[in-house]
């Protein structure tokens, strides 16, 4: 016998490990205040835990349905129909997935067939590209309006050819905190109207917009709507970002295609968690109250990072802030954004995120990202060291 591995030719030769993962190990690593990886430092709602226990205790604990528990699937059914005024029916168009990380590669499976084309808006969220990879497609980067982060619409026409299968779109966007207008979204609806294109809509920071912003979900868009995939996440907009839980809406023909890839990718979602967040969600107010505590949030980091020589950039929506490093007086801001938000971890004690980890070609614009999604002290003491740059 000669046991051995055999070696075979990586699937995924140029792919490293998320910046999330490798920023929040330096940040233990050194003891910095963690304001890389985008989680909050607080807990959530005790009643919350309390439901799930309930559940686990009354035996909930088997397979639930495939496509989720029917009372998490009318509840966020009411909840759209109410926000966004779109009724998804529970039993053909909703989806419980194991969070939105899981709901977009599953989408990606299911639609994307080799040689197809599918356009991301750069900088995007660092999962989307080697999704697409994976199913064989081919990813088509538009830019962002470099400085504003607004979709630039001319380039997007441009993108589009007979081979585009679907566009993949973020708003509140992470990592700008970008928010979509509504003539945004309708010009989108207006391109996309002559095409077969698809489109996959990551909201997850649906309930993070701040006044006098508003979420416009492509689910309030008729031609929108009858294309997309809309992604959310419980985990984002109850505090329970380890719980990966999501749901994909979708019309009835899409959320087929999606179902057949999800029986065979995870099946399931856990089940004593789908109660628990079903009967949290009878109340709307922690929805409804979030984009209030969030702002409020954000308005303390924001006056903080005033007083130092970051420059702000503009902060619409999300629990990111993203900051100017060129005018700081400190040699360090010229590294270049990756090894900056190194150094500022390990020697400031803050952590940050890079934009150019949101970019294919690791696009440089001495721009990096916070996460205020902390508690008051944490982010006072934040901003304490950063004061000092
Ligand atoms: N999309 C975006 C834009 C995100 O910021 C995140 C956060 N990780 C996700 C998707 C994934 O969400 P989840 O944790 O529910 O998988
Ligand atoms: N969405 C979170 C962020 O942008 C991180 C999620 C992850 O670690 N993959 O910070």
């Amino acid at each position: 016998m000669n046991p051995r591995t055999p070696a075979f030719p990586s699937k995924t030769p140029n792919m490293g490990t998320t910046i999330f993962t490798v920023m929040s190990a330096l940040a233990t690593e050194k003891g910095a205040v963690n304001l890389g990886q985008g989680f909050p430092d607080f807990a959530c709602d005790p009643q919350l835990l309390d439901l799930v226990n309930d559940a686990m205790r009354e035996g909930l604990n088997q397979y639930p349905p495939m496509t989720g528990i029917a009372p998490l699937r009318e509840a966020m059914s009411a909840k759209m129909q109410a926000l966004y005024g779109r009724r998804y029916d529970p039993v053909s168009e909703i989806t419980v997935t194991a969070g939105a990380t899981q709901a977009i590669l599953t989408t990606i499976l299911a639609i994307v067939h080799p040689g197809d084309e599918v356009i991301v808006l750069e900088p995007c969220y660092d999962s989307y590209v080697p999704n697409i990879e994976l199913a064989g497609g081919v990813v088509v980067r538009v830019p962002l309006t470099p400085g504003s982060f607004r979709p630039d619409f001319d380039k997007i026409q441009a993108a589009i050819t007979t081979k585009t299968r679907a566009i993949l779109i973020n708003s509140p966007h992470n990592p700008s905190g970008m928010v979509w207008t509504r003539d945004e979204m309708l010009r989108l609806q207006e391109i996309l109207d002559p095409t077969n294109v698809l489109l996959i809509s990551d909201e997850v920071y649906e309930h993070m917009v701040y006044a006098p912003g508003e979420h416009w979900s492509a689910a309030r868009f008729e031609g929108l709507a009858a294309r997309a995939f809309i992604v959310s996440s419980f985990g984002k907009t109850y505090h329970v970002t380890g719980w990966k839980i999501g749901t994909v809406a979708a019309p009835a023909p899409l959320s087929a295609e999606f179902r057949k890839v999800h029986q065979f990718n995870v099946f399931t979602v856990n089940t004593p968690m789908q109660y628990g967040l079903a009967r949290y969600m009878a109340d709307p107010r922690p929805y409804l109250e979030l984009p209030a505590f969030y702002q409020r949030k954000r308005d303390l980091f924001r006056a903080g990072l005033a007083q130092t020589q970051f420059k702000l950039l503009p902060g619409e929506g999300t629990y990111f802030q993203c900051v100017d490093i060129s005018g700081l007086s400190v040699p360090e801001k010229n590294l270049g954004e990756a090894e900056f938000c190194k150094w500022l971890t390990s020697e400031i004690g803050v952590a940050a995120i890079p934009l150019s980890a949101f970019y294919g070609n690791g696009f440089d614009q001495q721009v990096v990202r916070f996460c205020f999604a902390k508690r008051d002290e944490t982010l006072q003491l934040a901003l304490q060291r950063l004061a000092r740059l």
